[in-house]
């Protein structure tokens, strides 16, 4: 790590991952942008100077191939996904400094004048290669335009990438026995020229630029195998009407991946251009000395460690400072599925009547950053009434109708020295938590805060101590400041609330904008009585969300059954639709279950496999002897936390090998997410399963 620690003097401009214009937004995709937001947020606190910019992803094969079974242009189809996106995230309090979209003039220009760039610098060659050709149709077939099989792994891989099998990004031509997705025919290679974008000649580059690289541990581990691998050049060029034109070239568009990150460049100048250069100078980020940090889903950590930096050095802009790769939301422990309507959908979660501050906190708390994190109505309660309204909401209203009632607002007399440390403390950890990259930090600054609130103020008991005992004054003047600092610190999660929190104190200037020194300034002399922060939600409300979700799930499956769908899902929202798979019919003897030698497992090491993307290569203690076991585990958990977990092992399975590396024993896990089966109690390893 070689960066000085924010606040730093540089400007910063923070970005979330483009949305894909080609689908509505559920509660899942929220989870980045909300992250984004309170990340920036919490920079401005702390005095840094930061733009929060971010557009619509509008071109690529997706939006081609649904506008065109829609009937309309793909301009006209992204256009619309991108109006409802830049209507939707303000009313969750994301709030862009600017929001643009890839097609929009600047992007184009400077997409076009980046590529010229790389062009004159020699980092762009032509190369002869096969690209797959629908005969009937008459038309190229880049990307989602074709399916087939993955020449890594075998699974089905559509366009470019293999998105069901090893995860690997795919070249034009890579892919096996190509079938055409506009008629269903197998399509042909032909041999066309394309332009290159030279990435290997930059693997030295990208090497040390990784060790410079900060952020969430998985966006700084995961490249190293692709960069100490064989790095491969990137075709960057299309055959394609949709996306924006090769320069000086008539039958070629970029790749999509060329113009999305761009955005971000152009996104912060079209900042610039309408604040002025004197309030926010794009040039000076992106060209000199900015600091730059990369908000998005972990689907993309190769496109934002590898092949941008490589294009921001090749044309000399300045290279990222941190990428922050957050982990995917599953829906009570299944995947979201918007084709079968199982999500809960952002504009529905408004409708029902909830505040964005809940749905805030939520996704910022319920898990580390990089972890998956599970959305569940009964938890989000749960946390709800137990942690805004117990915690914070119940000791920010007991302190100020005190204070309100006894001493008309903020109290005589100074603050405690107890009180002043541990609000400073609550200050470091806020401090801490940005320079964490860590969301759930900063926001557990705050309730943490609140949490000693409470226990103050009952150590203390103002309520049974005569007026004008001065040490009444005291813990109540402690507690006023105490909420004053939630307000200040829980800002960047709960905006609304800690506005109406700083309302209610009448504290000075706007809570959205003061420093986080403000935690320690004095609030209001005067002030009235409060309303509560935050409501209860009643248990009620739970089922009855359960039972709408249900009822669509069924009502969208059985449209399903009736109509084979389309791929009408967006591109980013780890689509993993996982419904129950219903009983085997067939039954088996206890004997066949007898065959299964089954034992408990230690897990003693784990480390990725080199070459592949979702392999772990684990050390097992299985009591009688130790034992290497691959599992597809590796984007799923934290490896370095696995060792010490006990496992459950199928001990008898023949011998496999997968990237080379011999797998002698399987793992038990359920579902998509590998969750590990383990032990209730203390059975050994070795200890057998019956
Ligand atoms: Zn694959």
């Amino acid at each position: 790590m070689s960066h000085e620690d924010f606040p730093t003097d540089d400007p910063t401009v923070v970005t979330c991952g483009l949305p894909y214009a080609n689908g509505d937004l559920h509660i899942g995709h929220l989870r980045t942008y909300v992250g984004g937001d309170i990340y920036s947020r919490a920079l401005k606190r702390l005095g840094q100077e930061t733009a929060f910019v971010s557009g619509s992803d509008m071109h690529g094969t997706p939006v081609a191939v649904n506008a065109e079974r829609e009937g309309v242009t793909p301009e006209e189809f992204a256009l619309r996904h991108h109006e409802e996106y830049e209507t939707t995230f303000p009313k969750f309090d994301v709030e862009f400094d600017n929001y643009g979209h890839t097609h929009d003039e600047t992007n184009v220009e400077t997409t076009q004048d980046v590529v010229r760039t790389l062009e004159s610098e020699g980092y762009v060659y032509e190369r002869e290669i096969p690209v797959a050709y629908d005969p009937e149709a008459d038309q190229w077939l880049p990307d989602r335009f074709v399916e087939g099989a993955c020449p890594y792994c075998g699974e089905h891989a559509r366009g470019d990438e293999c998105d069901e099998g090893c995860g690997r990004h795919l070249e034009p031509g890579e892919i096996e026995d190509p079938v055409s997705t506009i008629t269903g025919n197998p399509a042909e290679y032909h041999e066309r020229e394309h332009k290159f974008f030279g990435v290997s000649d930059l693997q030295e580059y990208l090497s040390g630029f990784l060790d410079r690289l900060e952020g969430t541990s998985n966006a700084q581990n995961q490249p190293r195998e692709w960069v100490e691998g064989e790095l491969k050049d990137w075709c960057i060029t299309r055959d394609m009407d949709w996306g924006v034109d090769y320069p000086d070239d008539e039958e070629l568009v970029l790749y999509v991946w060329v113009d999305a990150p761009i955005e971000y460049i152009s996104s912060t100048k079209q900042f610039t251009a309408r604040v002025g250069s004197d309030a926010f100078d794009w040039e000076q980020v992106w060209r000199d000395d900015g600091e730059i940090v990369h908000i998005i889903g972990r689907d993309i950590i190769q496109h934002h460690t590898v092949f941008w930096p490589a294009m921001l050095h090749a044309a000399d802009y300045t290279e990222p400072r941190a990428v922050m790769a957050s982990g995917f939301i599953t829906l009570e422990g299944k995947g979201f599925s918007t084709s079968r309507n199982r999500a809960v959908w952002a504009d529905e979660y408004l409708q029902e009547g909830f505040r964005p501050d809940l749905l805030r906190y939520y996704l910022a708390t319920n898990g580390g950053f990089q972890q998956d994190v599970d959305f569940s109505w009964a938890r989000f309660r749960e946390r709800v009434n137990n942690e805004l309204v117990g915690t914070v909401g119940n000791f920010v209203y007991r302190s100020l109708l005190f204070a309100a009632r006894e001493f008309g607002g903020t109290p005589e007399a100074d603050l405690s020295a107890e009180v002043r440390e541990r609000i400073e403390t609550a200050i470091d950890e806020f401090e801490a938590g940005v320079n964490d990259y860590s969301v759930r930090d900063v926001g557990e600054s705050a309730v943490r805060l609140a949490q000693f609130g409470n226990e103050y103020i009952q150590r203390n008991e103002p309520w049974k101590l005569d007026d004008d005992d001065p040490e009444k004054a005291q813990v109540i003047r402690d507690c006023v400041q105490i909420a004053a600092a939630v307000a200040v610190l829980f800002e960047p999660v709960v905006p609304e609330t800690a506005a109406r929190l700083w309302d209610d104190l009448d504290a000075d200037g706007d809570v959205h904008t003061v420093a986080v020194d403000a935690a320690l300034d004095a609030p209001g002399d005067e002030f009235g009585e409060p309303d509560e922060l935050f409501e209860k939600i009643p248990e009620e409300r739970v089922d009855e969300l359960n039972e709408k979700l249900e009822s669509r799930v069924a009502e969208a499956t059985a449209d399903d059954e009736a109509e084979t769908e389309g791929d009408d899902v967006a591109s980013d929202d780890g689509d993993a639709a996982t419904d129950l798979e219903p009983i085997a019919d067939e039954r088996i003897g206890f004997e066949d279950f007898q065959d299964l030698d089954i034992r408990v497992g230690e897990i003693l090491a784990a480390e990725g496999v080199e070459g592949a993307d979702k392999l772990a290569k684990l050390t097992v203690d299985i009591g009688v002897e130790e034992r290497q076991i691959v599992a597809g585990i590796k984007q799923l958990h934290d490896l370095d936390s696995l060792p010490g977990t006990r496992i459950v092992v199928v001990a008898n399975l023949e011998k496999a090998e997968l990237f080379g590396v011999e797998s002698n024993g399987m793992l038990l896990a359920a579902g998509e997410q590998a969750d590990l089966l383990t032990t209730q109690s203390d059975a050994e390893p070795g200890t057998k399963i019956k």
